[in-house]
């Protein structure tokens, strides 16, 4: 019996040992990895559900480790996030997005009108971060209208007033807000009045299975209906197949996302053709 006992032991301790050794490395290698610059952006279209054309794009960063595998956002990010190393790499994803804007924003013949950025909870809450941005889009000479935080619903619950604050002065600065994943928090509709919110983004979650849940459907068009009156545009998340766009344009979306109109990748620009010519 001592001698399973110890065999038991040491094959639980095995693990949590190798658990606790991949989690440093992964923080040792993601450390490393800011420190050198390697984290790229990819950027997904958003389109108009009426004319299908693109509106704006969202950043979604991107992490290929020393032998090349890509490493996904929900599992580094939330490293980041709990070594406060998002502060880091959130400026610096912020800067490759102001040099972008410059080019695919800001100058004519642009292909976009606006890029939205994923914003963590812990950006928000660290003292200092609005004056980062100030002086970013200071140096940089980018349009603060150019700009949309995405910032998540759970995130802004932890400390509403708090959020509410903070809210008010990325409003102030110019940059649009929008809300991510929502629906999958606890807020109620109601937070939606007092909060000042330009766009909603309805949770992959509930685009899914649009087509048979009728409850996902009555959710949506409860969002939506909420969101008129609020003056508050609708993005869809997750948008795959043709149907689901249908429906959700029918139930009155504005806008859309999702593998069914572009997966994250480089920007590209809308030069006339006969420009092309002259280039090429
Ligand atoms: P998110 O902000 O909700 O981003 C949308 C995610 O859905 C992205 O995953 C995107 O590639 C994926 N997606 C888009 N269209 C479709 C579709 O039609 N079908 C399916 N199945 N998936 C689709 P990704 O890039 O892996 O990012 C995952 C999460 O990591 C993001 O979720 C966001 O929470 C976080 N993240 C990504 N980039 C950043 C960043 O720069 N900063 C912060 N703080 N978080 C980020
Ligand atoms: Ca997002
Ligand atoms: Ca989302
Ligand atoms: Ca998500």
């Amino acid at each position: 019996a001592k001698g399973l006992g110890r065999n038991t032991f040491s094959f639980y301790s095995t693990n949590l040992e190798q658990e606790a050794s991949q989690r440093l490395k992964l923080e040792q290698d993601l450390r490393q990895a800011i420190e050198t610059d390697q984290i790229s952006i990819a950027y997904q279209p958003i389109i108009d559900a009426e004319t299908q054309e693109v509106v704006y794009a969202e950043a979604l960063c991107r992490w290929y480790d020393k032998d090349g595998h890509a490493v996904p956002p929900d599992v580094f990010i939330p490293v980041a996030e709990e070594t406060r190393l998002i502060n880091r790499l959130g400026q610096q994803l912020l800067a490759k997005v102001c040099k972008d804007i410059k080019v695919f924003v800001q100058q004519e013949n642009a292909g976009y009108r606006k890029i939205s950025v994923n914003i963590s909870a812990v950006q928000l809450e660290t003292p200092g971060f609005l004056k980062d941005v100030k002086r970013l889009l200071r140096t940089e000479s980018i349009d603060s209208e150019c700009l949309i935080f995405e910032l998540t619903e759970t995130s802004l619950m932890s400390d509403p007033d708090r959020s509410l604050k903070v809210m008010r002065k990325i409003r102030d600065l110019g940059i649009q807000i929008a809300i991510d994943d929502f629906g999958t928090g606890y807020s109620s509709l109601s937070y939606l009045k007092r909060y000042p919110v330009d766009i909603l983004k309805i949770d992959r979650e509930f685009v899914r299975d649009i087509e048979v849940d009728k409850q996902d459907k009555a959710f949506i068009k409860a969002i939506v209906s909420m969101a008129k009156v609020l003056d508050i545009t609708v993005v869809a998340e997750g948008v795959e197949t043709q149907k689901q766009a249908r429906a959700l344009t029918k139930m009155g979306c504005d806008y859309l996302q999702g593998y069914l109109f572009g997966k994250p990748g480089a920007l590209q620009n809308k030069k006339p053709a006969s420009a092309e010519n002259k280039s090429a």
